[in-house]
């Protein structure tokens, strides 16, 4: 059985719908269908969750959302209409959305927002179960609850309960295909919850681990992953095989492919994960894997991300003083705030955090309890940094990963304010100014995959290998 997750660019309209449903006929083993809400047509058009974010905005503002309202309307009518379905099925769908948008009975405004959200993904469920069923398929909608998708009750940021899995392994033996919306759960108390953004990816993996899928597939509209960011490079190198750990670094530091929570369920299941493309579902994709092997390439991908800030505290014989770290931290959760990494020397330590988190009253109220209760002797916030990720299982394996980085973005002068290096190997960060990034990430990708073989026979060539 294989669980199969379509993206929002794969359903954003009629015509993606039907490869939907070609892809879906070609192989009798996707049985369980994962759907996102419609997405983008084109670069400038509008995904319907974002629509349904305004609507449910203005909405709680008491302002005028009727623009919002008949935009969503427009999309699934043109897509119903499209697909040849009914004047009936439209009613049907038109009516479940009414309901959903125009009752806010009692409900929060957290718990509104997240019912509204999720009705772009139970809709678009629905409407390809329909579509699958004109095709003559034996296809269903089935309703997160009522199927036991069971995930916590935090608003918008959802995480899947132990409980679900063993109640959703019974989609396994439903007949026929079964098309299940992305994106959302009930809580215990049977409160519909919104995983985060993009979280329908999350949906198809708890399903593909519950079912004990032989593989969970994710249609998006790249051909694969690339081991960088193709609007840096222009046709950049393809990835053919990732781990789930060298997934997970690279999708915390910016590529954008895949949900960084979405591959743990899968991760623990041992359930390989491949992404494929619904416009060229040819293509064989990107498989990500529990080993590869990594002789031959062991920098993976190239990956960077803004949006980090950094409190650097120095104090003489810090080392030595126990408790230090612990005190520090604990002023940090005392904000609320969680922090990224960590990297330290013998008398200073620096901690990264999202500078979005990190508001000018709080950033304040920090330094001056650093200076107070640590007695520190210099204290520096830098903002408007960037962490730029090299990441590799093979790094583990091989030496001068660093030095060729290092070097590499010496030759570019780009001024390292941080580096470190992952506990488990296989990612090196360097704190860059956001400004520099992006240069960054292309010396880099020169380094390690320019000139095509060349780059990657380069280490095997020039540098010993040791088994760690
Ligand atoms: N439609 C939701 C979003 O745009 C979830 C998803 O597509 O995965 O965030």
């Amino acid at each position: 059985m294989k669980v199969a997750k379509f993206g929002g660019t794969s359903l954003a309209n009629a015509e993606q719908i039907k490869k939907v449903g070609d892809i879906i006929r070609a192989d009798h083993h996707r049985r369980l269908i994962v759907v996102s809400a419609p997405g983008k047509r084109h670069k400038d058009d509008n995904k319907v969750t974002d629509l349904l974010i305004s609507y449910a905005e203005r909405f709680l503002e008491n302002k005028e959302a009727e623009k919002e309202k008949q935009a969503i309307y427009i999309r699934y009518q043109e897509i119903v209409n499209e697909l040849g379905l009914s004047e009936e099925v439209w009613q049907r769908v038109e009516a479940d959305l009414e309901e959903v948008l125009a009752n806010k009975q009692g409900l929060s405004t957290e718990r509104f927002i997240d019912a509204v959200k999720a009705a772009g993904e139970d809709t678009c469920a629905k409407v390809v179960a329909h579509y699958l069923r004109s095709l003559g398929e034996e296809a269903a909608y089935v309703n997160p609850k009522e199927a036991g998708m069971l995930v916590t009750d935090e608003a918008s940021n959802a995480h899947v309960l132990p409980g679900a899995y063993e109640k959703l392994a019974a989609l396994r033996e439903r007949k026929g295909i079964t098309v299940f919306p992305g994106f959302f759960g009930y809580s215990a108390a049977g409160e519909l919850v919104t995983f985060s953004r993009g979280g329908s990816d999350i949906t198809g993996s708890i399903l593909a681990a519950a079912v004990k899928a032989d593989v969970y597939e994710n249609f998006t509209d790249v051909d694969s992953v690339y081991v960088v960011n193709p609007n840096l490079i222009p046709q950049p190198k393809e990835v053919k095989e990732i781990t789930y750990r060298e997934m997970r670094e690279l999708s915390y530091s910016g590529f954008g492919v895949f949900h960084e929570e979405a591959l743990i369920p899968a991760y623990e299941a041992d359930i390989p994960v491949c992404i494929k493309n619904t416009n060229n579902p040819a293509a064989p994709g990107t498989m990500i894997v529990a080993e590869r092997p990594y002789a031959t390439n062991r920098v993976s991908g190239i990956a960077s991300d803004s949006g980090f800030c950094s409190i650097y505290v120095s104090k003489y014989l810090m080392n030595k003083e126990i408790g230090f770290g612990r005190k520090l931290l604990q002023i940090l959760e005392e904000e609320g705030l969680s922090y990224e990494h960590t990297p330290s020397g013998i008398d200073n330590i620096s901690v990264i955090l999202r500078e979005r988190d990190l508001t000018a009253d709080k950033e304040q109220r920090i330094v001056e309890r650093i200076q107070k209760e640590l007695l520190a002797e210099d204290i520096a916030v830098q903002h408007s940094l960037a962490l730029v990720m090299i990441v590799g299982e093979g790094m583990r394996q091989s030496v001068g990963t660093t030095a060729r980085a290092t070097t590499a973005l010496a030759a570019a002068k780009i001024n390292l304010e941080m580096i470190n290096q992952g506990s488990s190997e296989v990612s090196m960060m360097f704190g860059v100014k956001a400004e520099e990034a992006d240069r960054a990430v292309i010396a880099l990708y020169q380094e390690f995959f320019g000139d095509s073989e060349d780059a990657e026979a380069k280490p095997a060539e020039q540098e010993s290998s040791i088994m760690v």
